[in-house]
């Protein structure tokens, strides 16, 4: 099943990106297995999807080991006590959402003579239950998140809210990747943003045709999540 789901996935995939003038190859489809055993993600991974994203930290460091030539993302919330464990395990976090935790990333990748890419997390429709960053304080904590010089800022993060028609989010994808556009014209130094982490099961051709480059999909190739095995 996972196959089938991944096939009709990419070619989802190819045609949002064909709509919206874009080349498929610019988007790279993050495969969420958080709570998924380790079959489904090996099948996943024939199947050549090679980027695996996860919400908890120790569930990333626990599944890590058991795979060869996977590219690791966190992209749930992160508290400052639990970065230490993912440095150097994570090849992208998308889920930075104030200085203090940018500060305890870059202290971390020093120590590890590393550079940590990270992605901010911007709340874009305003929901109380959701991290990140507001729109309008995103351009500050990059400016300032900027200069520390372990961590890079490759783009944006956002969790759109749930919905059942996914034109509702469009909006909020459209807005972040002007908010990166706008950023970016500011001529930070060290900030100069492409990736955008936006769109999910739900959602992810309408996050592609408004410039997503990482979707994020996990009940879409694994099926429904089971939390209570
Ligand atoms: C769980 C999760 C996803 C995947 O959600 P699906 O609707 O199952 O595709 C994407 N992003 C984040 C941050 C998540 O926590």
């Amino acid at each position: 099943m996972v196959k089938e789901n991944i096939e009709k996935i990419r070619e989802n995939i190819k045609k949002a990106a064909e709509k919206s003038g874009r080349s498929p190859e610019d988007i790279t489809l993050l495969a969420v297995t958080k709570t998924v055993d380790f079959g489904p993600m090996e099948e996943a991974k024939e199947c050549g999807v090679l980027s695996f994203g996860e919400n908890r930290v120790q569930e990333l460091i626990r599944k890590k080991p058991h795979f060869e030539g996977i590219d690791w993302h966190l992209i749930g919330h992160l508290q400052t006590n639990k970065v230490k464990q993912v440095v150097g395990n994570a090849s992208l976090i998308h889920s930075v959402d104030s200085l203090r935790l940018a500060k305890e990333i870059d202290k971390h990748s020093k120590e590890l003579g590393i550079i940590t890419d990270i992605l901010a997390e911007v709340n874009m429709a305003g929901e109380e239950s959701k991290f990140g960053l507001k729109p309008a304080e995103t351009e500050e904590f990059i400016k300032e998140a900027a200069a520390l010089g372990n961590i890079c800022i490759k783009g944006l993060m956002t969790v759109a809210p749930f919905t059942e028609n996914p034109e509702d989010n469009r909006i909020y994808f459209r807005r972040l990747r002007e908010l990166l556009i706008d950023i970016n014209s500011k001529n930070i130094d060290n900030v100069n943003m492409s990736v955008l982490s936006m769109g999910m099961t739900g959602d992810y051709e309408v996050a592609i045709e408004e410039g997503a480059t990482i979707v994020r999909v996990g009940t879409g190739i694994f099926g429904e999540r089971n939390y209570n095995k």
